[in-house]
């Protein structure tokens, strides 16, 4: 079976140097296995997502030299998709609204007394539950009068489905060494799987994509790293088959910070403006 990677960047900003390591990384992998390389536009987010910045993300890629599949997904044009995957997930039970804002959940928390509240990896308090008991007429008259909700994964039902799960993580030689790692989903909770306006997630969609492009290798930041238990736990409960994961190192910034879209002076356009090269882009982050 020939190997499949992809490239899944958000056209919510400009690509920096961290999506540059990100990129090449992967593209030379897909290279060194005989793989197809494929590019994917995670784009879900409308209010965030534009499409001069899709467009910049071709321009950039193909100046550093990546060479990419046609035609490209985008997330926006498969949301078809998502819904069926969610749809599988509320047949088995394991899928209920939740109706707090975000405040509201922080209200809730700053009222807890006792051992500090728990965090999600990403540093988001974990959700406290209060909607999970609601009967399912109470659920559907709520969202029938209009209120907002998102549709939150019962993380303790699902495990109890799946049972422990792991993944195989490869090192930057895909020929090489493999660990496999115990999965650890419960410090995420009842992760949102969608929301009222929003059909469906991150963690869904890249699922379900990741499945559906038949994907072997996934090759990403390590800032994703912890975000692999939550897409091994969906992919069990979906029955699609887990891809290998690599996770990279980052590129930081003088002060230790992950890179930012935001920050104009690590983005590609601006070092390319500048008049740098894609060696020196290798270079500046320890590829040459
Ligand atoms: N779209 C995600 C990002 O831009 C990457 C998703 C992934 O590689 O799994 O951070």
């Amino acid at each position: 079976m020939q190997p499949v990677l992809r490239f899944a960047p958000s056209p919510n900003g400009y690509l920096h140097l961290g999506h540059a390591l990100s990129a090449l990384i992967d593209f030379e992998m897909a290279q060194s296995l005989g793989g197809r390389y494929l590019l994917r536009i995670e784009d879900i987010d409308a209010t965030r997502c534009r499409p001069e910045f899709e467009q910049a993300i071709y321009e950039d890629l193909a100046w550093l030299g990546i060479r990419w599949e046609e035609p490209v997904r985008r997330q926006s044009d498969n949301l078809d998709a998502y819904a069926q995957a969610l749809g599988k997930l509320e047949a088995q039970g394991l899928v209920y609204p939740g109706f707090e804002s975000r405040a509201e959940i922080a209200r809730h928390i700053a009222q807890h007394t006792g051992a500090p509240w728990p965090h999600d990896p990403d540093g988001s308090p974990l959700y406290p539950g209060m909607s999970k008991q609601l009967s399912p007429d109470e659920r559907a008259s709520r969202i029938a009068a209009g209120e907002p909700y998102a549709l939150r994964l019962d993380m303790s039902g699902a495990l109890n489905r799946t049972g422990a799960l792991t993944w195989v993580e490869i090192g930057t030689d895909p020929h090489q060494e493999h660990d496999t790692l115990m999965a650890q989903p419960e410090k995420w909770g009842d992760v949102v799987l969608a929301r009222k306006d929003t059909s469906t997630s991150y963690h869904l969609s890249v699922v379900v994509d990741d499945a559906l492009q038949g994907v072997t290798h996934v090759v990403r930041g390590q800032d994703l790293y912890q975000a692999t238990s939550v897409h091994r736990v969906l992919q069990a409960l979906l029955g699609l088959p887990p891809p290998l994961y690599h996770h990279h190192r980052l590129i930081l910034d003088a002060e230790g910070h992950k890179l930012s879209k935001s920050t104009r002076a690590t983005a590609l356009r601006e070092l390319r403006r500048q008049g740098r090269t894609p060696a020196d882009i290798r270079r500046m982050i320890g590829l040459a």
